[in-house]
């Protein structure tokens, strides 16, 4: 096990226990359910546009320690970026989970979301650390209703 890795599980751990953005928004423009039957992970996303940029962004709900920090790390990325950046960053996010457990991660590229990296090895974690990214996107999409991973 890598020094990386330990680092890596101490992020996603932190970010369970201390979720950013994890509140309701009252005001949001879209909020969009997302569900892991997998798992049992179940968050709302909230989401306040202002044209095309992403103003502010939350999320509540209960789910595992990977689709919890997920969501809170996504929220902390998204914040001021535009629909196009959070998709643009979705994709890279969503190659490195699904490529393979032995190919190299761009980290430079990747910035925090690189500590997702050891979902490769669960396949069954990648629906729980692409959850809240699922909902997001239908929430930019102008879809207002819930998402699952199945
Ligand atoms: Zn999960």
């Amino acid at each position: 096990m890598s020094s990386n890795r330990a680092l890596y599980e101490q992020v996603i751990l932190e970010h369970n226990k201390k979720p950013r953005n994890f509140h309701e928004m009252e005001d949001a423009d879209r909020k969009v359910e997302g569900y892991n039957p997998l798992c049992g992970d179940h968050f709302t996303v909230y989401v306040k546009l202002n044209g095309d940029v992403i103003e502010d962004v939350s999320f509540s709900g209960a789910g595992c320690a990977i689709s919890k920090s997920s969501a809170s790390v996504m929220t902390m990325l998204l914040k001021g970026k535009t629909k196009k950046e959070a998709e643009g960053l979705f994709l890279k996010f969503h190659t490195m989970v699904t490529s393979s457990p032995d190919s190299p991660v761009d980290e430079d590229d990747l910035g925090k979301l690189r500590v997702f990296a050891g979902v490769r090895e669960f396949p069954v974690r990648i629906k729980c650390a692409t959850l809240a990214w699922h909902s997001m996107l239908s929430a930019l999409d102008g879809k207002d209703e819930s998402v699952t991973t199945e």
